[in-house]
């Protein structure tokens, strides 16, 4: 049986004979249904339509993403640490290319995903290399649309895949919210890997904080001032975020402490007199 995948937010469902009448991802206030309404594919399909382009951003940090772009449009990361391989967020398209070329660098020992809209195909990945266990955020369980015996689920405010390597939970655009630190990445200095967790802006000089992109819905201060005791302890250099040009490559600590100080003060109104 297929397990059918949604054009609108790339998560692959369980197998069943036909599509889900709605995929509930997309039926949530933090994603859409596309005019056009509810379509799927199959991983089989996307592998005749789309090819999966790679970017270097610094030695052991590799982009993957589909072109053309596929459903949401992420990209996602090989973390190429010194003790294993990361598979940071997920993308649907898995291909042939993508698979020789990663077990080429040693293959993948853990794949860790910010949050629901990053899920996709995870499963065929971990299945591709080697069971690789799948980490997810406790809090986010029921968003699992592919349940499977790869998939852990970690409870808490950070876990620990191994030396250098931390999972945080910030929380915001989904309880679970995840972002990873690379304490060894930016050449020493640290980085984290954010999703759209914290979201970088298309500047690319500041970070915002949303519970949904697309349809516009703030968090709250509250939210956002969780955000930044989580993120205090870890310090980095370099932040990337979920598309291939979402970069803040040098500073990105302070752009975070400014970006949490940016976003409170518009939220309670005090960033500017009124008719500024
Ligand atoms: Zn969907
Ligand atoms: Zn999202």
């Amino acid at each position: 049986m297929p397990h059918f995948i949604c054009t609108a937010c790339g998560t692959q469902h369980a197998a069943a004979e036909k599509p889900p009448a709605q995929c509930d991802i997309c039926e949530e206030e933090r994603q859409y249904v596309p005019p056009r309404g509810q379509t799927w594919t199959t991983l089989e399909a996307l592998q005749k339509a789309h090819t999966n382009a790679f970017r270097e951003y610094e030695p052991g940090v590799l982009g993957i993403g589909a072109q053309p772009a596929f459903a949401i449009g992420q990209r996602a990361l090989l973390l190429r640490t010194p003790g294993g391989n990361v598979l940071w967020d997920c993308i649907a398209t898995l291909d042939a290319a993508t698979l020789t070329l990663i077990k080429g660098l040693g293959g993948i020992q853990a794949i860790a995903i910010s949050h629901p809209h990053f899920y996709t195909t995870m499963v065929e990945w971990s299945r591709a290399f080697d069971d690789a266990p799948i980490h997810l955020h406790a809090a986010d369980r029921a968003w699992v649309k592919r349940p499977d015996k790869a998939v852990h689920h970690w409870d808490g405010e950070t876990l620990k895949l191994w030396d250098g390597v931390t999972l945080i939970r910030c929380g915001g655009h989904f309880p679970g919210g995840t972002v990873l630190h690379w304490a060894g990445g930016a050449n020493g200095r640290g980085l984290v890997c954010s999703g759209d967790i914290l979201s970088v802006t298309t500047d690319r000089k500041w970070l915002s904080f949303m519970r949904s992109y697309p349809n516009f819905i703030p968090l709250s201060a509250r939210e956002v001032e969780r955000i930044a005791v989580a993120m205090a302890p870890f310090s980095f250099e370099t932040l990337y975020g979920h598309y291939f040009d979402r970069v803040i490559p040098v500073d990105a600590k302070q752009v975070l402490e400014k970006s949490v100080a940016r976003y409170l003060a518009n939220i309670d109104g005090t960033a500017r007199k009124d008719g500024e």
